[in-house]
């Protein structure tokens, strides 16, 4: 035998074995053939004279050869291998050398989104940046950092655990979270000073005595129910509502708002609908005494399209991160893209005419193409959905991609024909390819992919960037 196969799968060649130790390939072979095919080589080697070697394996082990197996499996460190390797060199093998496709974001476009917005809201209304879900998958932290030194003055968050990660990073701004989290996580608030959203009496009675008992103040805004009937009082019923709650000395009302849920459709009469409520709950509460503090309604869309609903604050999420809310907002604003896809080329072959690609076989090589592979499937946010509905751009070409995404990869025809004025294109493997992007005049957006898809480009972007991907900063 040349090798001791271990059982992780990977095969020695010269190591010393320790004195008693039966190799798990002299038990069950690395070839397929059960242990009694081969007793002499294993009964040898373990020292144990003439037994055979599932006798060997039983002796040693206790439990035949199927139990030595799983002995060697559950005894191994999983890491055994890599302790003579050194650990910081291990580490210093950079993301983009382990795997070969990526995210990139483009910190200016978010510089230029943040004081665009900025601008056409006006002096005077306040740019929340919304950074929930990890910046719709643009990376909460450099997202939030840069918003705040491009015009941004507040944070928003959907979870406790987000607002958690912009502290602990040293994020110093004022954070909402946009809905009201559990009682149980009322001490991280405190602690972090992250502001809730608020609109049930027992979360404020619990979130005030709790503060009251650390000497803190327990600032938080107000959310009205105007029509989207997701979360808030409402917009009826918030004069009762502070007064009921509002005896608590340590309630500090820092804002009050409301979340539009049509300002992206062509459509407007819910929308005035809506905001003819919140400017009422509004007036109400002033009406009674109560000082609303900053007001903010507008979403993206709405900040965009009814620059009359900007009231104090404006909550910009997707437009900080260059996508437009709706097709009506192209006109109204110039936005750059942050997030680009990329990957490089794995595997680049020649496919015999009429031989499919791919699972189910759905594409056949029409023989005068090359297949590439890249690794990027729908685990990385390339939805399976898309299969042979986009194209993966190469030297500044559109080539289609074909058969249907994997898991993990995919593959594109590289026509190598040559017609009109293209190019002749030569791929090759390590060759860098865009799945979003634009490269020369060729682009390929999050929103044709929605589109394909029957979706939005949100989505799209954070099944990017919420994924295993690595993402690069430029
Ligand atoms: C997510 C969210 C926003 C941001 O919406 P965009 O359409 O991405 O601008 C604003 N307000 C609330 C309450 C949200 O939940």
């Amino acid at each position: 035998m040349a090798s001791d196969n271990l059982p992780n799968g990977f095969t020695g060649f010269s190591q010393r074995k320790p004195p008693g130790f039966v190799p798990a390939s002299g038990i069950v072979g690395n070839d397929g053939r059960g242990a009694a095919d081969m007793p002499a080589a294993a009964s040898r080697s373990a020292g144990v004279g003439a037994m055979s070697a599932y006798e060997a394996a039983a002796a040693t082990f206790g439990g035949g050869a199927q139990g030595a197996f799983q002995y060697a499996r559950d005894h191994a460190r999983p890491d055994a291998g890599a302790a003579q390797f050194d650990p910081d060199k291990l580490r210093m093998i950079p993301a983009l050398d382990r795997r070969w496709s990526w995210t990139e974001i483009d910190l200016n476009a978010i510089r230029h989104n943040a004081s665009t917005v900025k601008q056409h809201i006006g002096r005077g209304c306040r740019l929340m940046a919304v950074v929930k879900a990890d910046a719709y998958g643009h990376g909460a932290v450099r997202c939030a950092k840069t918003a705040l030194n491009s015009g941004a003055e507040y944070l928003g968050v959907a979870t406790v655990n987000e607002a958690v990660e912009l502290r602990e990073n040293l994020v110093n701004a004022p954070i909402l979270i946009l809905s009201e989290p559990p009682l149980s996580a009322i001490p991280l608030l405190l602690a972090y000073k992250v502001m809730p959203s608020v609109y049930t009496p027992e979360f404020a009675i619990q979130y005030a005595e709790a503060a009251d008992a650390f000497g803190l103040r327990a600032p938080y805004h107000l959310a009205v129910n105007t029509g989207m009937n997701r979360i808030g009082v409402r917009h009826d019923e918030v004069v009762a509502f502070m007064s009921q709650v509002s005896f608590h000395r340590a309630l500090d009302l820092v804002g009050t708002f409301t979340h539009f849920a049509t300002a992206d459709s062509a459509e407007t009469l819910d929308f005035q609908i809506q905001t003819k409520r919140f400017i009422e709950a509004i007036s109400a509460l002033r009406a009674a005494g109560v000082n609303p503090g900053i007001v903010h309604a507008a979403n993206s869309a709405a900040a965009m399209r009814y620059p009359d609903v900007s009231f104090d604050m404006v909550r910009l999420g997707i437009g900080l991160y260059g996508l437009h809310p709706c097709s009506q907002t192209r006109s109204m604003i110039d936005l750059r893209p942050a997030m680009s896809v990329h990957a490089r080329i794995t595997d680049v072959r020649t496919v015999p005419m009429s031989e499919g690609v791919s699972y189910g076989m759905n594409y056949r090589s029409p023989g005068s193409v090359k297949i590439c592979t890249i690794p990027i499937g729908y685990a990385d946010g390339l939805r399976r959905g898309l299969s042979g509905r986009t194209d993966i751009i190469m030297e500044g070409q559109r080539c289609h991609q074909v058969g249907n995404i994997c898991m993990d990869q995919c593959m594109f025809e590289v026509d190598l024909r040559v017609y009109g004025n293209r190019r002749r294109l030569d791929p090759q493997i390590g060759k860098e390819v865009l799945v979003v992007g634009r490269e020369g005049d060729s682009i390929v957006t999050l929103d044709d992919l929605a589109n394909v898809l029957g979706t939005i480009n949100y989505e799209v972007a954070i099944g990017f960037g919420c994924s295993r991907m690595p993402r690069v900063y430029v």
